[in-house]
């Protein structure tokens, strides 16, 4: 409710919205950490009828700019946009603030729906990027059909959505599904979110990176050493990802390590939450193959009672790089009919 509140106060909607007409073009915009990706669809499909991408301001004063740059080119672009949805990587609450990302350090408190709002003169909901994925997977992807679902999204970082009893779970805030910062190592490693031992440092791409950086130092991954100029501190994911396609038996061990931690996570989420599947997506998921049997396997013994439930399949997420953007605009058309 206090969405609409905030939304008729601006822009004047009435209490009788009725749904837009099939065709009408909604904006999604899903802000990473490097890059603000804008796309039209129809809101109801993943059809996409043109696309914007930016690099995100590095100053986080600049980072409202990005995002209005971005949209104003679209809706330059194509007419009759009638509203628009933007996935911002953070704490973002009921009214569209964002309050917090630890990928997007510096910007805090920024009301993005405000300020879409006060320079387009359309309807604009700002959520949170897992969220919008979740969305996008529960009604058109790899989740459809599941009313008890978890998102988990492997990039940079981790995000995330929850699917419980057919909705998106947001929570008292709005803060509800962000399971990278689940505490799971307490000696572990430090996560981009200043803590030690979150899940998102052992199981996302940076994460990834931190237990390669650690076989290394083992003296067991020396090609992937060399590749990263002979300085473990060097190693990134994407040296991980180069060595699996090229085969190299160094990576086993890497990615051994890795399965064992995204099972531990995914283990204490189904505990919580009993899902009927998870789905894995996010930029990853280019080399999920290399992984995701393992997690599989593995889940069972990291559940309680894993042998005497039925199993969880686990499962790779239908969308790219797209998913967020997607679910972007199917929450503006949702946000345009009811709120
Ligand atoms: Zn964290």
């Amino acid at each position: 409710m206090a969405r609409q509140k905030v939304w008729r106060s601006r822009v004047g909607g009435s209490d009788t919205a009725t749904a837009p007409h099939p065709g009408t073009p909604f904006i999604g915009v899903d802000v990473g950490g490097t890059k603000i990706l804008g796309i039209v669809t129809d809101g109801i499909t993943a059809s996409i009828r043109d696309r914007v991408q930016e690099p995100t301001p590095k100053n986080p004063e600049r980072f409202a700019d990005g995002i209005l740059a971005v949209v104003g080119e679209l809706l330059d672009r194509v007419p009759g946009v009638a509203g628009i949805g933007v996935g911002v990587p953070g704490l973002v609450d009921h009214a569209g603030v964002l309050h917090y990302g630890p990928n997007v350090q510096g910007v805090l408190g920024l009301d993005i729906a405000g300020q879409l709002m006060r320079r387009f003169p359309l309807p604009a909901v700002a959520e949170n990027d897992g969220y919008l994925t979740a969305l996008t997977e529960h009604r058109l992807g790899a989740a459809r059909g599941h009313d008890h679902a978890i998102i988990v999204t492997q990039g940079t970082g981790i995000g995330g959505g929850l699917i419980v009893n057919g909705q998106v779970l947001r929570g008292a805030n709005g803060f509800a599904g962000e399971p990278g910062h689940m505490l799971i190592d307490r000696f572990g490693h430090r996560c981009a979110c200043g803590r030690v031992g979150c899940w998102e440092a052992v199981s996302s791409g940076a994460g990834l990176a931190n237990l390669a950086r650690d076989v290394a130092a083992e003296g067991k991954a020396p090609g992937i050493l060399t590749a990263a100029g002979g300085d473990p501190a060097a190693i990134r994911g994407e040296h991980v990802a180069q060595a699996l396609a090229e085969g190299s038996p160094e990576v086993e061990e890497i990615l051994a390590r890795f399965s064992w931690w995204v099972a531990q996570g995914i283990g204490s989420l189904i505990a919580l939450l009993d899902p009927s599947i998870v789905v894995l997506g996010g930029g990853l998921s280019a080399i999920a193959d290399g992984f995701i049997d393992q997690v599989s396997d593995q889940v069972t013994d990291a559940i309680v009672g894993g042998r005497h439930r039925p199993v969880v399949p686990i499962a790779a997420a239908d969308f790219g790089p797209e998913a967020g953007a997607v679910g972007a605009a199917l929450r503006a058309r949702d946000f345009v009919i009811n709120g």
